[in-house]
């Protein structure tokens, strides 16, 4: 098991093995995106488009309730914006929009800075987190986030 290191200024230093793996965790999302495709009598769904990348991206939703139901997102674009959608996806069954969209923020600002965290619903999305290094990269990251924000009306 590799162990994470904060430093002195507080920045997550992520060691060489653990961001091979993370490379290996977003390649596999990239390569088969879960809950990828459409739902066919979807409640909501929604398209973005990324203009600095180009990537498209739609979302499905069934809701029981107020409560995300399934989801599936169709992507067209880079491995980046692929794994971000396949990774979220993986989180927000049972909750509700609002719930989602209240992470999201925490999300931007972890794949923007250094020194934030991710909140920890979105642990599992770490590996997202490289694209610190790649700040044109973080619209493709952030896009399945665009979409659901635009579920929202
Ligand atoms: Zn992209």
């Amino acid at each position: 098991m590799v162990e994470r290191a904060i430093d002195k200024k507080g920045v997550l230093r992520v060691p060489r093995p653990l961001q091979q793996l993370y490379k290996d965790i977003l390649m596999d999302h990239a390569r088969r995106p879960r809950n990828a495709g459409s739902l066919e009598r979807p409640d909501l769904q929604a398209s973005v488009v990324n203009p600095l990348c180009g990537d498209e991206l739609s979302v499905y939703v069934t809701l029981k309730g107020e409560k995300i139901q399934e989801v599936r997102f169709r992507v067209r674009g880079c491995a980046i914006a692929t794994a971000s959608a396949s990774m979220l996806s993986e989180q927000i069954k049972g909750l509700t929009l609002a719930e989602v969209l209240g992470m999201e923020r925490g999300f931007q600002e972890a794949i923007a800075k250094r020194e934030a965290a991710l909140p920890e619903e979105l642990e599992p999305l770490e590996p997202l987190l490289s694209v610190r290094d790649y700040p044109h990269r973080q619209s493709c990251a952030r896009l399945p986030w665009d979409a659901l924000r635009a579920l929202e009306k």
